[in-house]
């Protein structure tokens, strides 16, 4: 799951990381309010989980209350990705010069933590060229000082910007450790004239399995609750107005879906691409989510798993119709362990077939046209 820069700034507060003062906003006249109380210049900046906020407009420097009106207006008719503004972040401006990026990501290839920072941050910093960034392993058991120190020595960093580094960064892994989060990013960690440094955005990532140790993290009451879920879950999510919920792993093979659902005379209720890989959990997020669409009569889950392990896919879908009523699924699961699968799931409601076209045939069936 991911947190908007509000939550995670908030988190960045309680872990001591400096971020400059700011307000929430959820409307315009809060925008203005927010502004009375953080004051003048300001920067406005739309809560969006999407990314590329900064290039679509979504962050702002205001110098005056009349500008601070007029952006306010424009932030919250914004769509950042599709995704509309779910409220402003009023922050006091902040007058820096050099943009750093620092943050602890878990690189699953090497089944560890690792600590990122680059001296040249700030929007598009994944363009850069290679080499500007610097990395040390993080040990489970937390990064050590003299790690921390080694990383800002090779950033070059030197005197009151190299202590604040080290500090920043201690702090940001304990965070990372603690709140079981998958990435945590600064980006931009602003450098002002003092030497000193400030987290002016925050990209936290929380691990969606160690969720119910942390009730904690709630969230925005978005336009619609339903796209806001899905996109903490990283989901290509639609809402459809038809009667079949659509639920697919990959843009082409749910797009695909829907046309079989049109031929077939029926109607997709959504379309929600779950991403390339099929894990448990996620499938069990995705049915629980379309469980919400008043508008649909069945499931239709099309799940091409390559490498994906199909007994899982299978688990998840029983752990879902067994946990309470719902409209009938339907499933087309291909994959690793396909006939362990079908053996699963028979006997569980959730009948599987063995092509798309039956599957799609059966979920229309049901739903009606
Ligand atoms: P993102 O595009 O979603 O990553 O948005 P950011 O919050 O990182 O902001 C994008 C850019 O806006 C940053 O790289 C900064 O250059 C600039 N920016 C953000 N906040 C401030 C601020 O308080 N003062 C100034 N001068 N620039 C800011
Ligand atoms: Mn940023």
């Amino acid at each position: 799951m991911r947190l908007f820069e509000y939550e995670g700034k908030a988190l960045f507060s309680r872990y001591g990381i400096p971020v400059p003062r700011s307000k929430l906003a959820r409307d315009e006249s809060q925008a203005l309010s927010a502004l009375g109380e953080v004051g003048l210049p300001a920067v406005l900046k739309a809560q969006v989980l999407s990314g590329g906020r900064g290039n679509a407009g979504g962050v702002v420097l205001v110098r005056t209350r009349g500008d601070a009106e007029k952006e306010a207006g424009r932030l919250f008719a914004l769509k950042v990705g599709g995704e509309p503004t779910r409220a402003l972040l009023v922050e006091e401006a902040s007058e820096h010069g050099e943009e750093m990026y620092v943050s602890i990501t878990l690189n699953r290839g090497r089944r560890e933590f690792v600590a990122l920072a680059s001296r040249s941050g700030g929007m598009e910093v994944e363009s850069r060229a290679e080499g500007a960034m610097v990395d040390v392993p993080v040990p489970l058991e937390g990064l050590s000082d003299s790690a921390a120190s080694e990383l800002g020595a090779r950033l070059g960093l030197s005197g009151k910007t190299s202590a604040e580094f080290r500090s920043i960064l201690l702090k940001l892994e304990r965070l990372c450790r603690e709140e079981e989060c998958e990435l945590a990013e600064i980006n931009p960690l602003a450098v002002h004239a003092d030497g000193s440094l400030i987290a002016l955005d925050s990209k936290v990532v929380l691990d969606d399995n160690a969720l119910f140790r942390h009730p904690e993290f709630s969230q925005l009451p978005p336009e619609d609750p339903l796209e806001g879920e899905a996109a903490r879950f990283g989901f290509a999510f639609v809402r459809l107005d038809g009667r079949v919920a659509v639920v697919g792993n990959g843009a082409g093979l749910v797009l695909s879906t829907l046309d079989l659902v049109a031929d077939a005379g029926g109607k997709a209720a959504c379309f929600l691409d779950l991403g390339g890989g099929a894990q448990r959990d996620r499938v069990e997020a995705a049915l629980r989510l379309v469980r919400g669409l008043p508008s649909a009569r069945a499931v239709l889950v099309n799940i091409f798993g390559g490498i994906t392990r199909t007994t899982d896919v299978a688990e998840g879908l029983i752990d879902v119709v067994s946990e309470r009523p719902m409209v009938p699924v339907f499933a087309r699961i291909s994959g690793a362990e396909e006939a362990e699968a079908r053996a699963l799931l028979s006997g569980s409601g959730v009948p599987v077939y063995a092509t798309a076209q039956e599957a799609v045939l059966a979920a229309v069936g049901e739903a009606g046209r």
